[in-house]
């Protein structure tokens, strides 16, 4: 665009501008306006990189706009760049608006040529430092501007040591420096098949370019894509007139965070090398120092560092880290930001900053990246432990686990029963495998993603699970797994990362979790804060516990359906198989006991606390045996001649199953289907939750009942077993002699419920929006299937920008979730309104919710925590922190 300005000095910019110049560039602006010793530069702008990316080249005024900063530049500095008796040299840095490791490496001494070389030794007096320089800068010049393989560069300094019989670079005198400048040159000329370019206005525009394509390449993207980083931004390039740390003892350079970036500690924290240049600290060449040791060399310069984090703590209000270097004695700052720090270092610097009155408590509540905290709840591996990585899964559920591999759930739970570690491995789990999952220690599936059966109960369980890690073949009958060559058998140690995905042949040192008073400190102040209700998915008492511990202000789901297993399984399977209406009364009145003492303790546990409780949910042949394995069990009988008596149980088990056998039983006989089909068993489970809360109310408790309907699609579908529930609440109240209040409500996890919310309402006191359903019907996705299918496509074409099982779709699934609420509440104004999906516990999701004015998010037990801190954050982005 003619008349954009896209190349800004130093004293131009200032922090508000990052998206501009690039965080890099915002900061060295704004240090360079808060009168702190940056040298001289400026910045072409990442406007400069969008017109160049999307042209192809570069827009039409930049080079002549970089000419006048360059001459500026050279006038400020009174040198020029290219001159032969005391040259100006700048570096050149890539600097997005968000830190991005992959962008291009830094190019330093940017200016030398055959000419300025000479006045460079002039000036330093030191022939061998100028040919050096020159030569590092063609080195590095030509790997990332001009594409030449580094390899070739090091193998001809390693011919030249090796020709003059030594072992060190410091042994290179400045004739070989300057002979290897010759090399070098040959080297570019041969590979890139042009010669190094000499001119230094050529050197920056070619430099520009390549910050700017790099913007484009592999690792970059990748990058954004892990950090959800938009492609859109593009890069800013900072040019910057060099100073060097590396001209003797009185020199040198470092890198420094203003606070202890591990554990929050109020001290400096960083390294520092003497006589050396740019990354030499991080490239860990050598062993750096520690920060401190600057004050016995260098205690002007010492004492002069500390005053400059001090004084940008007080300016940026937050720890910052920073680059340093030294020349000849003299300190200049070369970058500063917001710095990164562990998520315990993140709460106390917050409490400790409120403290020292530099931040309020609602900016401390801001600034903890909710999904930081769950670093804080769970173990994990140890940062300082080193080992192999077998393969990588899913990280479905946060923290890590070690233990013996077991391939069945039974196993697991004999092992766990003799007191051994174990991590269930298995393809993917069902219900049948919760026995396992709860004995285990770990979960890995190699198939599923993160709302799969595997990940979603481990979640709940608040255990560490790997899902999806395909590169996994087990083989069951031979009880072990292989990835690639490696084979792992049943009792062999492995360990797995739930929070990275990680999965690592034997046993690595784990370390546990220490949330400090500082995690409470600042979940209290988020209380304060957040408008939206926080509630826990949890289905046993135990559960109901752990949720209240992390400040759950009720139950959002109690999934039912986990009530029907283990050994209470061959119940179900007579209330299923049940040939007269008397051996299912029966049956299900052991159920009713049972359930009923289950719901007692969660009324307990939550005494006060709403408790929403559903009616069962899934198609009734997950409580039976697997279609194929029975139907071969039944064969082999067959085949073996074992007497009638003994076949005819199973063959007629076979025949039920085959009959409820569906091709999608997702979309099949579940939810409030079922109940219309078996109305006996939603009757039973209403009666037993009212029959516990007649006993904790008779026992002085307050439980406070929520009965929810899952799977509706139709009001009528809702009005029909309300009226079954409601006579049979009033019988058992009639029949208790008490008065307990409940709420009758349903989930909206269709479309079409969302669509007739305003009907729906009529018979729902309250709505809980059930968006892993939601999800999978609105897009048409499989949530069992997609993520180990095609869903990492789709998201590496960019296809989508994000799971939409992992953080809510918000313009179509949250559309419906908006258009749900409205209709709701114009028939009900009163309507509570929840969410109890997988999305309740992702801050994105939490603060979309808090949006569409939702009283509450129910997640996890062990996401608790962060929905508490990402609800306040929803209500202080707003501006607004009152309630
Ligand atoms: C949902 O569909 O979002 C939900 C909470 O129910 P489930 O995951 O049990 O289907
Ligand atoms: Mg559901």
């Amino acid at each position: 665009m003619a008349g954009t300005k896209y190349v800004y000095d130093f004293e131009e910019g200032g922090r508000e501008m990052k998206f501009l110049l690039g965080g890099k560039g915002a900061n060295l602006a704004e240090m360079t306006n808060m009168g702190l010793p940056v040298p001289p530069g400026f910045t072409v702008s990442t406007d400069a990189c969008k017109a160049y990316l999307a042209a192809g080249g570069f827009p039409e005024s930049l080079v002549e706009e970089i000419a006048e900063h360059v001459a500026g530049l050279e006038k400020k500095m009174g040198k020029n760049l290219g001159d032969s008796l005391d040259p100006l040299m700048v570096s050149v840095r890539s600097g997005a608006a968000f830190s991005m490791p992959g962008m291009m490496d830094t190019i330093l001494n940017l200016g030398l040529n055959d000419v300025s070389v000479e006045g460079l030794a002039k000036q330093a007096e030191n022939p061998r430092f100028a040919y050096d320089s020159y030569r590092r800068f063609i080195q590095m010049f030509g790997k990332v501007v001009m594409s030449v393989p580094a390899e070739r560069f090091e193998h001809a300094i390693e011919a030249a040591k090796k020709a003059k019989g030594v072992e060190m670079d410091t042994d290179l005198d400045a004739g070989d420096m300057k002979a290897l400048v010759e090399t070098f040159k040959g080297i570019v000329r041969e590979s890139a098949g042009r010669d190094f370019p000499t001119e230094p206005m050529e050197q920056l525009k070619l430099s520009v370019t390549a910050v700017f394509s790099s913007w484009n390449n592999r690792r970059a993207i990748d990058y954004r894509r892990l950090y959800k980083i938009s492609d859109d931004l593009g890069t800013a390039v900072n040019i910057c007139t060099m100073v060097y740390g590396n001209k003797g003892g009185n020199s040198g350079t470092g890198v420094s965070f203003t606070r202890d970036p591990a554990t929050g500690a109020n001290q400096a924290y960083g390294d520092y090398l003497f006589n050396a240049q740019g990354e030499d600290v991080v490239a860990g060449i050598r062993t750096p120092l520690h920060i401190d040791d600057l004050k016995e060399a260098l205690p002007d310069c010492y004492a002069q560092l500390i005053g400059i984090m001090k004084t940008l703590e007080n300016h940026y209000r937050d720890m910052c880290d920073i680059e340093f270097t030294v020349e000849q004695g003299t300190l200049y700052m070369l970058q500063t930001r917001v710095g990164k720090r562990t998520a315990g270092a993140a709460l106390k610097i917050a409490v400790d900053m409120v403290a020292e009155g530099l931040i309020s408590k609602d900016e401390a509540v801001s600034r903890i990246e909710p999904e930081q905290l769950d670093q804080l709840l769970h173990p994990q591996f140890d940062p300082k432990a080193t080992y192999p990585v077998l393969t990588k899964g899913m990280n479905a559920s946060p923290g890590a686990a070690v233990g013996k591999v077991v391939f069945d759930a039974d196993d697991a739970e004999a092992a766990a029963a003799r007191g051994e570690k174990v991590i269930l491995v298995r393809e993917e789990t069902t219900p049948d495998d919760l026995h396992g999952m709860i004995a285990a220690k770990g979960i890995l599936t190699s198939r599923g993603g993160k709302t799969s059966h595997a990940a979603v109960v481990a979640r709940g369980m608040g255990k560490p699970c790997v899902c999806g890690a395909d590169a996994v073949r087990i083989s069951y009958s031979e009880k072990l797994f292989k990835v690639g060559d490696t084979v792992i058998k049943e009792g062999d140690l492995i360990s797995i990362d739930g929070t990275t995905g990680r999965v690592v042949g034997g046993a690595v040192d784990l370390v546990e979790p220490s949330p400090t008073g500082d995690f409470g400190t600042v979940l209290g102040w988020a209380d304060e804060a957040r408008h939206m209700q926080v509630r826990a998915n949890a289905d046993t008492p135990g559960d109901a516990r752990k949720a209240r511990e992390f400040g759950a202000e009720g139950i959002g789901l109690c999934r039912t359906e986990h009530m029907f297993l283990g050994e209470r399984r061959p119940i179900v399977e007579r209330v299923i198989l049940a040939t007269s209406e008397a051996e299912e009364k029966e049956a299900l009145a052991k159920l009713l006991d049972l359930q009923r003492s289950d719901f007692v303790e969660i009324f307990e546990v939550m005494d006060g606390l709403p408790v929403t409780i559903r009616l069962l949910d899934p198609p009734l042949h997950e409580f039976l045996p697997g279609l194929v394995d029975l139907a071969v069990e039944v064969a082999v009988m067959e085949a073996k001649g074992v007497p009638e008596a003994e076949l005819k149980p199973r063959r007629s088990l076979l025949a039920q199953v085959n009959k409820m056998h569906e091709a999608n039983p997702m979309l099949g006989l579940r939810g409030v289907r079922l109940g219309i089909m078996h109305p006996a068993l939603f009757r039973m489970q209403v009666r037993a939750i009212m029959e516990a809360a007649c006993l904790r109310k008779k026992a002085g408790g307050d439980p406070r009942v929520e009965i929810m309907i899952p799977l509706v699609a139709e009001v009528e579908e809702l009005r029909q077993i309300r009226a079954e529930s409601e006579a049979e609440i009033a019988a058992v109240l009639a029949e208790r002699g008490i008065q307990v209040d409940y709420m009758i409500g349903t989930m909206i996890e269709l479309p079409r419920a969302a669509l007739t919310a305003g009907e729906i309402a009529e018979e729902a006191e309250f709505f809980s929006f059930g968006t892993n359903d939601l999800t999978q019907t609105t897009w048409g996705f499989s949530r069992d299937d997609v993520e180990a299918k095609f869903l990492p496509l789709y998201l590496d074409r960019r296809i989508l920008k994000s799971n939409p099982f992992e953080t809510l779709d918000q313009a179509g699934v949250g559309r419906l979730i908006s258009l749900g609420v409205e209709a709701g509440r114009a028939t009900r104004p009163d309507l509570k309104v929840g969410l109890c999906g997988e999305h309740g516990g992702d801050s994105d999701s939490v603060k979309f919710c808090h949006k569409v004015g939702l009283n509450y998010v129910s997640c996890s037990p062990y996401r608790v925590p962060l929905a508490r801190l990402a609800a306040a954050q929803a209500v202080l982005g707003e501006g607004s922190s009152s309630k």
